[in-house]
């Protein structure tokens, strides 16, 4: 099931950085290796008593000027509709309620999103609370006042947040069709994809509004079978600036990624693969999504017989993080392997939701630590007593172990490894769990 999105809103230095900071804190990532995504504040997973959600934060591009404070907040305030099921919309009890705040309430009132006043910097709740009052004006229902520098009043609001997400309709509970997503750097041709996909399809093809995000899933039916593709349409925003872009992009991401079973990584080979591939992929990673990467323009490109080879190289070494992940190189001009890339999601989805017996990983297990020695410490060796598959979408393994600290990320990676060289599990990312049992 996808994770609810929650976007905080809010005029410069009101404090949504600290916020997101003192909420974000707690994840604690299994995936190590992942470059500077998780590190960003753009998004965050959030964990709440026995909710998760993913929280995205909209501001973050400093405005140089106050006239354009105004546009910048319209513009946050759009992304969130878009994309958020529930919007935080946060004030500052030591500014007051001030103009701009009025005009972006009208906008979160008339979106009809589950919208959650918050006033922060209320330090001393004894003292300031006359103060929230004077926010009611807003007119989007009770101001919930909090410290995030202190931490205090996040309970409260975040029983809030959570109170909305038992309404939404977090749709795909009964639907049984695979979810793709289409996700790249702006430019790289994933609209074009799309639209050689349904043009070759040969079936007509429906757009539906998406029921909570007001994004646009396209269905596709290829050899029979019904795919969806995820676009979230509502974010192709024009800007000059390069980070607005980027930012863009990576939004964009995290909302399309949480929806989708397999997410399809599209590169420029025109442009080579880059930094920002790797965060847009890093992404993807996180969430334990079926990954393919794919080369795109590959007819624009001269070519030689090394000329695969070394693309390959460049994008497995930028990438390095999920060698899993097969590499197609393809063209959404000339459509060519698109057939093949249709292919390629039905192997990712299978295997994404693979399940290996415990009795035949317990063997692979064995073997391996026969054939390579656990490592030990200070006189103490490792020892793994038992592994067993936990759960899949991504495939997720509980291994037991008498000591974790033991358990060194290069021991855990050879165990993935063989476990890999067994079963396969092409383009799907596995997750280990080390249990201590004495
Ligand atoms: P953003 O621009 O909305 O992301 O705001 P920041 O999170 O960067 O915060 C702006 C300033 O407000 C910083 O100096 C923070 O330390 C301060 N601040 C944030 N939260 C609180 C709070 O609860 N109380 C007080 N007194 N200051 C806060
Ligand atoms: P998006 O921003 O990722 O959706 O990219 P678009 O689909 O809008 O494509 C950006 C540009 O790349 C357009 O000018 C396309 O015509 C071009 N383009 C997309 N795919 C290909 C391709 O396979 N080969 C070539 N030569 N150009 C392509």
């Amino acid at each position: 099931m996808s994770k609810p999105i929650v976007a905080i809103v809010g005029r410069p230095n009101v404090g949504k950085s600290t916020l997101f900071n003192a909420l974000a804190g707690k994840k604690i990532s299994i995936v190590k290796d992942t470059p500077g995504v998780t590190r960003d504040r753009i998004h965050a997973d959030v964990d709440w008593l026995d909710h998760k959600f993913t929280m995205i934060d909209t501001g973050g591009i400093e405005p140089d000027s106050n006239d354009i404070i105004l546009s910048q907040m319209r513009e946050q305030a759009q992304i969130a509709i878009d994309t958020a099921d529930v919007i935080i919309f946060m004030t500052d009890v030591k500014q007051g309620l001030v103009d701009s705040d009025a005009k972006v309430a009208d906008m979160l009132r008339r979106s009809h999103k589950p919208v959650i006043l918050v006033v922060n910097k209320v330090d001393n709740f004894n003292k300031m609370m006359a103060d929230v009052y004077e926010f009611y004006n807003l007119g989007i229902g009770d101001p919930v006042p909090i410290s995030a520098s202190q931490r205090s009043g996040l309970g409260d609001m975040l029983d809030k947040v959570v109170n909305y997400f038992a309404d939404l309709n977090l749709e795909q509970e009964e639907d049984e069709r695979p979810r793709i997503a289409i996700v790249g750097k702006p430019n790289v041709g994933k609209s074009s994809i799309i639209n050689k996909i349904t043009g070759e399809s040969r079936v007509i093809v429906s757009n539906i509004a998406g029921t909570t995000r007001d994004a646009i899933d396209t269905d596709v039916k290829w050899n029979g079978k019904d795919y969806v593709f995820i676009d979230t349409a509502g974010l192709r925003r024009k800007s000059k600036v390069k980070e607005e872009i980027e930012k863009y992009s990576i939004i964009r991401t995290v909302t399309a990624v949480e929806r989708a079973d397999v997410v399809i990584i599209v590169i420029d080979a025109v442009e080579g693969v880059t930094e920002q591939d790797a965060k847009i992929a890093g992404i993807a990673h996180e969430n334990g999504k079926g990954i393919i990467i794919a080369v795109n323009k590959w007819d624009a490109i001269e070519k030689n017989d090394k000329t695969v080879y070394e693309y390959t190289n460049k994008v497995r070494d930028i990438l390095s993080f999920m060698p899993y992940a097969e590499i197609m190189f393809i063209s959404a001009k000339t459509g060519q392997r698109l057939p093949k890339l249709f292919d390629m999601i039905d192997f990712v989805i299978a295997n994404h939701a693979m399940r290996i017996e415990t009795g035949v990983v317990n063997e692979i297990m064995a073997e391996a630590v026969a054939l390579q020695q656990p490592p030990s410490d200070k006189g103490k060796r490792l020892k793994l007593y038992y592994i067993t598959q936990v759960s899949v979408k991504p495939p997720t393994f509980v291994i037991f172990v008498n000591d974790k600290q033991l358990m060194h990320f290069s021991y855990t990676r050879y165990i993935e490894n063989k476990i890999r060289e067994a079963f396969g599990f092409k383009g799907t990312p596995l997750r280990f769990i080390i249990r201590e049992r004495k």
